[in-house]
Parts: structure tokens; sequence; C-alpha cells
């Protein structure tokens, strides 16, 4: 069923983008709310894996739709692309939230006494209307609709008052679009952390409406007290990685959190080879390890023919296995499209030593789109979204 309802290619990618487009501007904007269920089609794109990994990437999915819709029509649903943008952007200037988010989990994960109350939600067993199924369907298909993941969260939150941190695991353990900004700052969001004291409140009627009367849940918590945590550390500057030597013989390293490196390198590198990696041990998820693994031969294939010279899969993200493969293409820089904070930017951090040991540099190069939006993502969604049309402008995409 993942397969078939998410085929982990770029071409299925650009497929799925160009029969949705039609439906970006006022469609969208009615009924994106709406979860008619896994098996009839609704109103937003499910392009989310295709996009978390980058198999399509924001500018062309922005550019794309605002050919067949003008900003007005289609503002709801590039707001929402953008929310991506910003959690990325708001993480990334914020890294300590992920480490504490993980080091919550890993306490929670040892410590929390309810296992079975845990295991209840996570099957699909609590008696909970909706929220049952909407448990089987995530590890089932590896997909919710927004508005599921956010009834989801508030009652694992509020209603059944289990850690907020243990439900982003689950969650990052079975979406096939699991993402370290998206996922923990939207379970923040709801638990009252994010925007601090604003809280998320699953009612009965709002899931009856919005279901198209699938499911109407009896007994949801009345309220939604925010949770509280230490303050979060202003945002620190944006690191700025280092320019690329263009003259440099290069290995270009492919990773999954961008997977269409034709878009980010022309044709200007000295590219030898490519390495395209994909490594279980950096994904949460057996859904999403199998995206990738299958994505990653996709990538391989274009990398090949795009930048003609040998592209090779590799599944563990190593220093060695990279020394090892810049010494057989003669290169002298690793070149590799911006990791940005999760799992891929602390493997890169931990190897990078080990490179410059071997005289290797490693170089990441971060996209045009996120340069551009990501240091607006320093206060709240608010003054980052009244920015969107003047930056659109600037991309020339309006
Ligand atoms: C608790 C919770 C956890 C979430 N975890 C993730 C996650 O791990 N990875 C992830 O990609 N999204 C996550 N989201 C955001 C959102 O639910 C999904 O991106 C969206 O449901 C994807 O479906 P779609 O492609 O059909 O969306 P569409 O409505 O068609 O939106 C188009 C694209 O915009 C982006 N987008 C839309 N809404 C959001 C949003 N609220 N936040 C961020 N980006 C958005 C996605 O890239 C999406 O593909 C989470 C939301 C909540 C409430």
């Amino acid at each position: 069923m993942v397969a078939s309802t998410f085929p982990p290619s770029r071409d299925a990618a650009l497929a799925r983008l160009v029969r949705f487009v039609p439906g970006a501007g006022r469609r969208y904007e009615a009924g994106r709310n709406t979860d008619a269920g896994p098996d009839l089609p609704g109103a937003v794109s499910r392009l989310s894996p295709f996009v978390r990994y980058r198999l399509i990437d924001e500018t062309e999915v922005v550019a794309q739709v605002l050919a067949q819709h003008d900003f007005q029509a289609a503002e709801k649903f590039v707001q929402e692309v953008l929310w991506r943008t910003y959690w990325k952007g708001w993480l990334e200037m914020r890294p300590s939230v992920w480490a504490h988010f993980l080091e919550e989990r890993d306490r929670q994960r040892d410590s929390f006494p309810a296992a079975r109350a845990l295991t209840a939600a996570e099957t699909g067993c609590t008696g909970i209307d909706g929220f049952d199924d909407w448990a089987r369907e995530l590890v089932e298909t590896g997909y919710l609709h927004n508005h599921a993941r956010m009834w989801f969260a508030s009652i694992w939150i509020f209603t059944l008052r289990l850690p907020w941190s243990l439900g982003a695991d689950f969650f990052l353990r079975h979406l096939l679009d699991a993402d370290a900004a998206s996922n923990t700052l939207s379970w923040r969001w709801v638990a009252g952390l994010q925007t601090p004291g604003k809280t998320y409140l699953a009612t009965e009627d709002n899931i009856a409406r919005h279901t198209n009367g699938r499911f109407a849940p009896k007994g949801l918590a009345r309220e939604a007290i925010a949770l509280t945590q230490e303050p979060v550390a202003a945002a620190q500057t944006l690191p700025e990685p280092a320019p690329h030597d263009p003259g440099r013989p290069s290995l270009l390293l492919v990773t999954h959190e961008d997977m269409h490196p034709e878009a980010v390198f022309g044709g200007s590198l000295d590219i030898r080879s490519v390495l395209v990696a994909a490594d279980p041990g950096l994904l949460w998820g057996d859904g999403a390890q199998h995206f990738v693994g299958t994505a990653a031969a996709d990538t391989a294939i274009r990398a090949r023919a795009h930048f003609g010279c040998p592209a090779h899969l590799i599944e563990r993200l190593d220093a060695q296995t990279l020394i090892d493969a810049a010494a057989v293409s003669g290169a002298r820089q690793i070149v590799t499209p911006y990791a940005p904070v999760g799992p891929v930017a602390d493997a890169l951090a931990r190897l990078a030593p080990s490179l410059a040991t071997a005289g290797i540099t490693l170089v990441q190069k971060r996209r045009a789109w996120d340069s551009r939006f990501w240091p607006h993502a320093k206060k709240g969604f608010f003054p980052f979204k009244e920015k969107i049309p003047a930056l659109l402008r600037e991309s020339g995409l309006i």
C-alpha cells in the first residue's frame, strides 16, 4: 500500500504535482481541512514525502502552482508549503530544541511508567473513535492528513495525558515524511510549548465536521492547558556554509536531506563521481527507510545521467567509505547539498574531522530558497507570513 500510494521517484513526484496543480487554488483552500479518509480523494496534495526528501522542491512546487493561479487564489497552499520552510529555518537557528527533544524522548522511554497505555495508543486500542483509526492508518500507510495529525497529537497529550515526546517519536517511526523540524515543532505547537500558552484542543464537533461524520469521539479533554518548560534560547545566527572551490576535483555526496542534486549543483563543478547515501541508521522507521532506499536508486540514475560520471549507492554514511571513494575518483573535495538540523547533519559533523585529516574538505551548499526564507523565521509564523509576497517577488515567482 505504501509503495503504491507514494512511489519513491522524482517522476512520480512530478506527475503528482501536475495532477494536483489545477486544484491548488480555491479548491485547496475550501477543502484542505477535510480528511475524507485514506481511500478517498481529498483536496490536499499528498506531496509531503517527496518534498521532505526533496525529490521535488519548494521552488518548483510553488512555481508550477503560481503558473496556473494568481497569488491570491493560491495563497493558502503557498503558505502551507512555507510552513515547512519556516519550521526548518526556525530549528536551524535553535538546534538545541532538537537536542532537548531527543533527551526528553530518551528519558521518557526509560522511565515512563504506563507502558500499557502507551501500547494501547500506538496500536489503536484506546477505544477512542478516530484516534484508534489514525494510529492504525499511520502504521499501515506512513501518512496522515494534517488535521488528523493535529487531532491525534491533541488527544495523545490532553486526553490520554501521554508524554508529547513519545507521541512525536511514534510519528517519527512511522511517517514517510518524518522530519526533525516539522514533526518536533508541530508537536510542540499542539502542546503549547512552541507558542507559549497557545495549545490546540481537538473537539468532537470539529472532528465530526471535518471527517464528513466518519468519527465523533466522546470523552475528549475539555481543556488543553499548555505544558511548560524552560524558555528556549534566543535564535542564533544562521550558520553560513563555507563556499566550495569550483576548480577542485569533487565527489558529490547525496543524502536523503536533498535528493535532487541536479538543482543544487549546476555544471560549474568538476564532479568526478557521485555517492548516494541511504543509511537506515539515520532514519527512524521501516517505511521511511524503504522509501529512501528506492528513491536513492532513482537519484543515482538521474545523477549519473546529469553529471556524466559514475554514481554509486552506499548504505552507511561513514568517513572511511567517503575517503575511499574520493581516492578512487581522484577527488580532493566532497560537496553535498546542505543538511539541516537532524541525524544527517550530526553524521556529517562527526565525520568531517576524519576527512580533513585525509586532506579532503567537506562543503555543504545551501539552496537559494532556504537562504532567502530561513533568516526570517526568527519569531512566529505571522511575521514570517507577512514577508512571503515580497520574498516570492525577489525569487521571481510572482
Ligand atoms: C503533529 C504534527 C506532526 C507533523 N509531522 C510532520 C513531519 O514529520 N513531516 C512533514 O513533512 N510534515 C509534518 N507535519 C505537517 C503536515 O501535517 C504535513 O506536511 C502534511 O499533512 C502533508 O500532507 P500534504 O502533502 O497532503 O499537505 P498539503 O496540504 O498538500 O501541503 C503541501 C506541502 O506543504 C507542506 N506542509 C503543509 N502543511 C504543513 C505544516 N502544517 N507544517 C509543515 N509543512 C507543511 C508539506 O511539505 C506538504 O507536502 C506535521 C503536522 C502535525 C500537526
